[in-house]
């Protein structure tokens, strides 16, 4: 038998994944997993796909995480059931290409290593925080992100001078990571400036650490001596006291000195719950521009773009067809035109409406994630409020509570496929005419507040991401 080959399948598997879970979590789980090879059971005639991982530990907490994921995802496009083991990589079987990026002259063993010349007039390397394919160039502006994005232009051309700080809020899968990066992209490669780019989630657990290790001092300096500062989804700062002090002087600092200081977050800032008043006010000095969700046209430009920048050519039909069919989340949007490329890709067919619309049916109806119950949908959505699964469950009719409430059955009845009468019973043994009523009154709200679609896209997010760890 021919030996098989899973390769190209992980390797969408893994474009796939990056897209579903965003930049910042994909590259902390999968950039170091290596395809190894294809297993095969002789006992079962089972097949499997073998990933080899750095350590153990990594290896634990990836099977843990995302197996259920990644199992999905091969099941998508290979249409078989193809599970995934991970097994130890040897140490240099893992990233040998790291260093192919730099090119370099065979060093014999003896010879003293020459330093780097000065690369003053050269070309600076690719930012190593930053993702090389989040540039202005890859952004498409329309009527719904004109106001951020021509701001952020401004700023990279003129870095602490143009609007400072600069804030970039709107729901989950809008554009923000890739706007902020953009700058630092465009910033990093026109000026010798030192731009730091990091998430809020690891800049606090380098906090932590330097608290742990007494090593503030150097925490302090790095993030107080930097020309560019940008900080992700600052929306994860809520209620942690000692970063929001850190990142009160180092503000301060930086905005002194005149550094540029771009922070995203997914919600306006003055909606933060327990964010000091003096972080919020030092915002005010600057700007804040929302993100909107794009558009038909705007939809249709961004997966043109997209498809262009891949090289493959997309019939307009197909493009009429996803942008009709998402709209909220430009994450969505693109995912479903990968998954859609490397589907026909694979099956070295050329992409129609006709495989479109069976492969978007696919997308959808799939169930994107194991353990999407309708308790974590409620444990989340409470939790976002700040209220407890009970008080969703319970007769109270606070406004907060009856909102709360009314969002879960609504994200339950889009997310799930249970019936008005079994979400019903989630709630406390209502009846599926409260279920139909409360669906109804989001459905009158989301015409009248536009606020709401992007926390319903946000809470969405998070229940996927909730449900993938438990
Ligand atoms: P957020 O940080 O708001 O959750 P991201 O910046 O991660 O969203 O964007 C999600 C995906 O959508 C990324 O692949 C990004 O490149 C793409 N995207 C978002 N907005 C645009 C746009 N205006 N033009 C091109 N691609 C976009
Ligand atoms: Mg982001």
């Amino acid at each position: 038998m021919a030996e098989l080959d899973y390769e190209g399948f992980w390797k969408e598997t893994l474009v796939q994944l990056r897209n579903d879970l965003g930049e910042e979590e994909f590259s902390g789980w999968f950039s170091d997993l290596k395809y190894l090879r294809a297993g095969f059971d002789e006992q079962t005639n089972d097949h499997s796909i073998v990933i080899g991982a750095p350590s153990a530990f990594h290896r634990d907490k990836v099977s843990s995480r995302y197996k259920s994921a990644i199992n999905s995802t091969l099941k998508k496009l290979s249409g078989e059931n193809i599970p995934v083991e991970f097994e130890l990589s040897k140490k240099n079987e893992v990233k040998p290409e790291k260093k192919a990026a730099e090119p370099h002259q065979p060093v014999k063993k003896d010879e003293p290593v020459i330093e780097k010349p000065p690369k003053s007039k050269a070309k600076r390397e690719q930012h190593l925080q930053l993702r090389d394919d989040y540039t202005f160039k890859r952004y498409v502006i329309g009527e719904n992100n004109k106001f951020p994005a021509n701001a952020a232009i401004a700023i990279s051309e003129n870095p602490g001078k143009a609007y400072n700080p600069f804030l970039i809020y709107g729901g989950v899968g809008l554009g923000k990571t890739h706007l902020m990066q953009s700058i630092g992209n465009y910033i990093h490669e026109n000026t010798d400036n030192d731009v730091i780019y990091i998430t809020a989630e690891n800049f606090l657990n380098e906090y932590v650490e330097g608290v742990r290790q007494n090593t503030m001092k150097s925490f302090k300096n790095k993030y107080r001596y930097t020309d560019v500062l940008l900080i992700d989804d600052i929306q994860i700062f809520t209620d942690k006291d000692g970063v929001q002090e850190e990142l009160f002087h180092t503000f301060n600092t930086l905005l002194d000195a005149k550094k540029q200081i771009v922070f995203t977050c997914d919600r306006p800032i003055t909606e933060l719950k327990k964010f000091p008043e003096r972080l919020i006010s030092r915002f005010g000095l600057g700007l804040m521009a929302d993100l909107q969700p794009p558009r038909y046209e705007e939809r249709c430009a961004i997966l043109k773009s997209t498809a262009e920048g891949i090289g493959v050519s997309v019939p307009n039909e197909v493009i009429d067809l996803l942008s009709n069919n998402i709209s909220s989340n430009v994450r969505e949007l693109l995912s479903s035109l990968t998954n859609l490329i490397a589907y026909t890709q694979l099956m070295k067919k050329p992409i129609s409406l006709e495989i479109a619309q069976e492969r978007l049916k696919n997308f959808f109806n799939a169930p994107r994630q194991a353990n999407l119950s309708m308790d974590n949908i409620i444990r989340v959505v409470a939790e976002s409020f700040g209220l407890t699964p009970n008080d969703l469950k319970s007769k109270k009719r606070t406004q907060n509570i009856v909102l709360a409430r009314q969002l879960a059955m609504y994200i339950g009845r889009r997310m799930t496929d249970y019936s008005y009468t079994e979400i019903g019973q989630d709630f406390g043994g209502r009846d599926h005419t409260t279920v139909l009523h409360s669906i109804n009154k989001i459905d009158e709200k989301l015409i009248t507040d536009p606020t709401l679609e992007p926390t319903i896209e946000s809470l969405k997010r998070s229940i996927k991401e909730f449900s993938v760890r438990h």
